[in-house]
């Protein structure tokens, strides 16, 4: 039987491949650039391609292409044929070192929020060397960064690498106070567990609303919801089995580490745990698993959805990024360590990543707004909307001994000193995990928990990894003058745990509670995108992003119109979708129930039978269409309205308080018809029969 050693990565230019296919020189050379970021030679680069395009060839690769990821969330390719006419008038396979490192797609349709004017619509795109090529479809694909002449990021991952060496600079200041002069390198490490929903394909194609929106924006509740939650961890059905089988062998093939899949809360839901990796390569893979698990869905008959709330009233899907940060010699700097100077070190990473969250709640909240993922934030099955911190139990009696100079439990009779003690074990496998908090200590990791399902990584990454960069910076900055190290170190520790305590709650995140708390505090509680987004330009985070070259003015204004504009399409085209559905199924077929009733009423008349059921069920639905019919008229008459408004923080806003309020209110209407109407008569397929379709 083939083994998974076998063909584990076998579609991937990586290390080994390199070893093997490289001269020594030229794989030293490229291992240095991927290592330390050193410019490529281009006669490097030119060995790099020959060796790439003879080893895609062998694997059956015809073409190649420049593989990125535009503004729109989605990824990007544009295939060029290895194939080039020679002077004798035959084909040869060519491929070379400037094509490698640089291409000039037709980029003109990805958003680019003005950055690029149409009359030089081009961009270019440049090599990652960081992260590995791989052979999709026939097709090389090289892993690049997408930029304007001008230099500006048009895509996702060119900040988030950018935000990776802001990191890696100011964690090398700090690792530096402690003596790692052996570290050379910190790179942040990301493992993003990856929710979906596996519906029958036929099924889904009798719903206009999950093709043309991503999710149902109609259906009642079936009688069997996920009440029993007797789907989580539950037997995993044969066809979704063999999906998975196929979709592991698919990502083993290209080198991700898919690892552990098991059925989520809601009926139909699972999930899938990569090992983590380097950032920007975790985020590449996630983009890879997203589109993989699509394709793999539908050679299965069955259709993948990533939406984040593609059923009410059914747990939506997230994705929990695991972070931390770690050296190039294998340390992990959120890991609690053995001895006085070790955990002094943890502890000052942790505060700093405490305070990043605590000053820049604002952005990371911002770095997962999307319409789809409003319908699940502070909807009491995933975390709140205000963005808090969970420590756990032992950690925080940590804390509060620090904070209080009060003794240490476990500490016999004095309060911990740092630099001086050890810390008390901290269990990994804390027993008191918190699923109700956006941003959760795991033991030697941070698990932000807030992000979409279909969302890509980078925004995300990109926000923590910058505004934990600027605290590191902060901490240097007053520790590199230092003349009594450990006491300085002992006393910022202290003051920033005083200063930003208010951001960790360690209590149930879907209390109401909380939000009263939060709020007594001073947290942020921004309950959706058009609320969150203006912050973007706040001057604080302008300031953070322009002082570590993260972004531009002009490139965080961008990305701030790109987000409105994204938002105000969906909620465009779900408002136009319901619309229809209305008009030309909802109502018709509703009317049609009630003249099959009436026509009922008329036979049993003349029988001088008793018509109770048909009377009062006719009643119900005429009050239900006459309601439905007035309240569609409004919601026409907010879309008109809504084409007058200019201005694009106006216009979000108006379809959140205006139009979205208005289609749950006529939702409610025609959900509670769905339960009084014959079944034949109902012109869409059930929430039962989606959510049970797949057998
Ligand atoms: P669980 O959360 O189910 O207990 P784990 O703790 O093993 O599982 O890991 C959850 C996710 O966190 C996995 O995707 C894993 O690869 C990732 N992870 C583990 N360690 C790190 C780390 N140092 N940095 C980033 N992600 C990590
Ligand atoms: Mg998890």
């Amino acid at each position: 039987m083939e083994q998974v050693t076998d063909y584990f990565g076998s579609l991937v230019f990586d290390d080994k491949v390199m070893k093997s296919k490289l001269s020594s020189d030229v794989y030293k050379s490229l291992k240095k650039t991927i290592q330390d970021g050193k410019e490529l030679d281009i006669s490097v680069a030119n060995s790099v391609a020959q060796a790439m395009k003879e080893w895609a060839i062998s694997k059956g690769a015809t073409h190649y292409t420049h593989w990125f990821q535009p503004m729109t969330g989605i990824t990007a390719e544009k295939h060029d044929g290895f194939i080039s006419p020679d002077s004798d008038g035959r084909v040869i396979m060519e491929f070379k070192g400037k094509e490698l490192v640089k291409g000039e797609p037709d980029a003109s349709s990805f958003p680019s929020g003005g950055l690029r004017a149409t009359c030089e619509a081009r961009g270019y795109t440049a090599w990652d060397p960081t992260s590995y090529a791989f052979i999709k479809d026939k097709v090389l694909c090289i892993p690049t960064a997408f930029c304007s002449y001008s230099g500006e990021a048009l895509d996702k991952k060119t900040p988030l690498l950018r935000s990776m060496q802001a990191l890696n600079k100011q964690a090398l200041r700090v690792l530096k106070l402690f003596g790692h002069d052996d570290v050379t390198s910190v790179k942040t490490t990301v493992g993003p567990e990856q929710e979906y929903f596996l519906i029958d394909k036929d099924a889904y194609l009798k719903r206009p609303d999950l093709i043309y929106t991503g999710r149902t924006l109609f259906g009642a509740m079936p009688p069997k919801g996920q009440e029993l939650e007797d789907h989580y961890f539950g037997v995993i059905k044969p066809r979704v089995q063999a999906f998975m089988d196929d979709l592991n062998k698919e990502l083993w093939k290209l080198g991700v580490l898919g690892k552990t899949e098991h059925n989520e809360v809601a009926p139909a839901q699972h999930e899938l745990a990569p090992i983590f990796s380097t950032t920007n390569i975790a985020a590449d893979n996630n983009q890879l698993t997203m589109e993989i698990m699509q394709k793999i869905a539908k050679k299965h008959n069955m259709v993948c959805l990533l939406h984040e709330k593609p059923f009410k009233g059914v747990n939506g899907s997230g994705k929990h990024n695991n972070w931390s940060m770690s050296t190039n010699t294998g340390l992990n700097l959120l890991e609690p360590g053995e001895t006085p100077a070790e955990n002094a070190q943890f502890l000052l990473f942790l505060v700093a990543t405490i305070k990043a969250v605590d000053e820049y709640q604002d952005l990371l909240r911002i770095s997962v707004a999307s319409a789809g993922n409003d319908f699940r934030l502070g909807a009491n099955e995933a975390p709140p909307a205000i963005i808090s911190m969970f420590v756990g139990s032992d950690l925080q009696a940590v804390l509060d001994s620090i904070e209080t100079d009060t003794p240490f439990e476990s500490h016999a009779s004095k309060s911990l000193k740092i630099g001086v003690d050890v810390l008390p074990r901290l269990p990994k496998d804390t027993t008191d995990r918190n699923r109700t908090s956006p941003f959760a200590f795991t033991g030697n990791k941070f698990e932000f928990r807030a992000v979409g399902s279909s969302e890509s990584i980078s925004c995300a990454n990109i926000m923590l990894n910058t505004a934990v960069a600027e605290e590191l910076k902060k901490f240097a900055d007053q520790l590199e003058g230092s003349k009594d190290f450990e006491n300085d170190l002992h006393k910022l520790i202290k003051d920033t745990i005083i200063k930003h305590k208010r951001i960790i709650f360690n209590g149930n995140g879907y209390d109401d509670a909380w939000v009263k708390e939060a709020e007594k505090r001073g947290l942020l509680n921004l309950k959706s995108t058009p609320e969150a987004l203006p912050h973007y330009l706040d001057q604080k985070n302008i300031d953070l992003f322009t002082s570590h070259s993260i972004y531009s003015v002009s490139e965080i204004k961008a990305r701030y119109e790109i987000a409105q504009e994204n938002y105000i399409k969906i909620v465009n085209i779900e408002a136009q979708t319901a619309l229809d559905m209305i008009n030309k199924y909802y109502l018709p077929s509703i009317s049609k129930f009630a003249n099959f009733l009436s026509e009922t009423i008329k036979n049993k008349a003349e029988l001088e039978l008793d018509s109770t059921y048909e009377t009062e069920t006719i009643k119900s639905l005429s009050k239900a269409t006459s309601s439905i019919y007035s309240l569609k008229l409004k919601l026409e008459g907010e879309l008109a309205k809504a084409k007058t408004i200019e201005k694009i923080e106006d216009l979000s806003m108006h379809l959140r308080m205006n139009v979205l309020s208005l289609m749950e209110e006529i939702r409610t209407i025609v959900d509670d018809a769905e339960l009084i109407v014959g079944k034949e008569y109902w012109p869409f397929i059930s929430y039962g029969d989606l959510l049970y379709s797949v057998k």
